[in-house]
Order: structure tokens, then sequence, then C-alpha cells
């Protein structure tokens, strides 16, 4: 399968690409800042071009056209694409009387409306593909079906936005055979996670992949749950 990740340069995005390329998929991983491990990574998969990389900030339409012709130049087709890239700005978690307002719209902007902008200039290519399917990465934070914080409003509110989108989504493209699927990875030991998580990113990475290829090969029925977690659990809304 041709696989398209965001965020891939650290954390579960960089888990993810690591797993699809050992599971032999061609992955094409996008990066705003090309660390050392996804350039390892680059070295270890050159052969075939297994993997390729591309720089592209996703809250950035521009750079995501840019992307996409970028991509066109070695393939003209999409099985999967896996919307990861998300940031928690909010630091310290703030109560209602502290609360900095200027991180709210910059949540917003790469969690929850660069993964419909990352579907709409990718659709051409995915609707050329075999597998149709769109992940994207949300969070249990999202669900408002079962929401217990007091604090941490940017972030949730960002993954419940983004949950409708792929709702929205689903109603849209699944009459044209698409795949869509949100997945909740776990608490995972990454930069966002912090390292009291209880998924290290490789677990996460794997349990996730398998969700993802139970979805591309099960197809999506009417019957089965868009909003899951790592174990393939349905979330509430
Ligand atoms: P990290 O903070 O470790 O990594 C985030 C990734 O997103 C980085 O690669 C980062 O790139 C990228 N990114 C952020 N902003 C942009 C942008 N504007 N354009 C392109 N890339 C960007 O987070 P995780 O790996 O933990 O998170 C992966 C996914 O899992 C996210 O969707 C997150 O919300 C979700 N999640 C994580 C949980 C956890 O416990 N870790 C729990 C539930 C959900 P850069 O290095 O350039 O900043």
């Amino acid at each position: 399968m041709k696989v398209l990740i965001t965020g891939a340069n650290r954390g579960l995005g960089l888990a993810l690409t690591h797993h699809f390329l050992q599971e032999g998929h061609q992955v094409f991983a996008t990066y705003r800042s090309k660390g050392e491990d996804l350039a390892h990574l680059e070295s270890l998969y050159q052969k075939n071009h297994q993997l390729r990389t591309i720089s592209c900030d996703v809250a950035e339409e521009a750079q995501i056209k840019q992307a996409k012709k970028e991509l066109e130049q070695w393939t003209d087709s999409i099985d999967i694409l896996i919307n990861n890239a998300a940031v928690h700005l909010e630091q310290g978690r703030p109560d209602i009387g502290a609360l900095d307002f200027s991180v709210y719209l910059p949540t917003l902007a790469v969690n929850s409306v660069a993964p419909l902008m990352m579907v709409q200039h990718m659709l051409p290519l995915l609707q050329k593909g075999q597998g149709k399917t769109i992940i994207s990465i949300s969070s249990e934070a999202g669900s408002i079906g079962n929401c217990w914080r007091e604090r941490e409003y940017s972030y949730c509110m960002s993954k419940a936005a983004l949950n409708m989108a792929m709702r929205i989504l689903q109603n849209r493209l699944g009459k044209e055979g698409f795949r869509i699927r949100l997945i909740h990875p776990g608490w995972v030991q990454t930069d966002m996670g912090g390292k009291g998580a209880s998924l290290s990113p490789a677990e996460s990475a794997r349990a996730v992949y398998q969700r993802i290829m139970e979805t591309v090969e099960e197809g999506m029925p009417q019957t089965h749950p868009l909003y899951i977690d790592w174990e393939g659990k349905p979330l509430p809304w």
C-alpha cells in the first residue's frame, strides 16, 4: 500500500512510519523539521525509494499544495492518508481564570482544519488508490459523551471538531467506498504524552497499524464504528 503520514519526524508519526516500512509498505512521510530519526529511517529504507520524505507544515495550505506537487512526481495514487500531526499548546493546563486564548486558533488550525485541508488536496490521489482509506489520529479527549476533564479546553475542543469533520466526510465519501476512521492511539510516551504514559510509541503504532489494516481490508460497513481506540473499542462521540 502507498501510505501518506503527516507529522512523521517524531512521536507516534515516526513510529507509524517505521512500522508501515517494516511491514513492506511504501511511505510518504511529511515533516516540518526533519530530525535525525527520520533521516536515519530514510537511509535504512532507501532501496526502491520505499520511504520518501516531504516538507509540509499542515497548517499552511500553500505547503500542502506544494507537497501534493512533489508527491505527484513519484506516484499517481495514495491508498491510505494518516492525519497524525497535532499540537497541544496550552502550557500548564490553566484553569478557567487563566486561559491563554492566543493558542486557541493555532490549535484548531493544526488539529481540526489541517486534516480536512489534507483530505481536500489529496483526494484526487486517494480516489485513484486501491485502499481509499482516510485515518485521523484523534483522542479520547475529543469525546463529548465521555468528557471528565475540567481543563485542557483547546486540545479537547480541537479533537471534537476533528471528529465532526471526519463524520461529515464519512457521509460524503462513504458512498464512494471510502473508509474513514478516527483512532485514539492510547496514552503514548511522546513529547505530547510525556514519559509517564502507558504505551511506547512502537506499541501504540503496532496496535494502530492493526486497526488501520482491518479498516482497509474489511471496508467500512454501516455497522462499523467510526471513532475507536487503539484496541478497536468504540468511543462515545
Ligand atoms: P508529538 O507532540 O510527539 O508529535 C507531534 C507531531 O506533529 C510532530 O511530528 C510535529 O512536528 C507534528 N506537527 C505539529 N504541528 C504541525 C504542523 N503545523 N505541520 C506539520 N506537522 C506538525 O505528538 P504525538 O506523537 O504524541 O501525537 C501524535 C497524534 O496522536 C496526535 O494527533 C495527537 O493528538 C494524538 N494523541 C496523542 C496522545 C499521546 O498520549 N501522545 C494521546 C491521544 C492522542 P514538529 O516536530 O515539527 O513539531
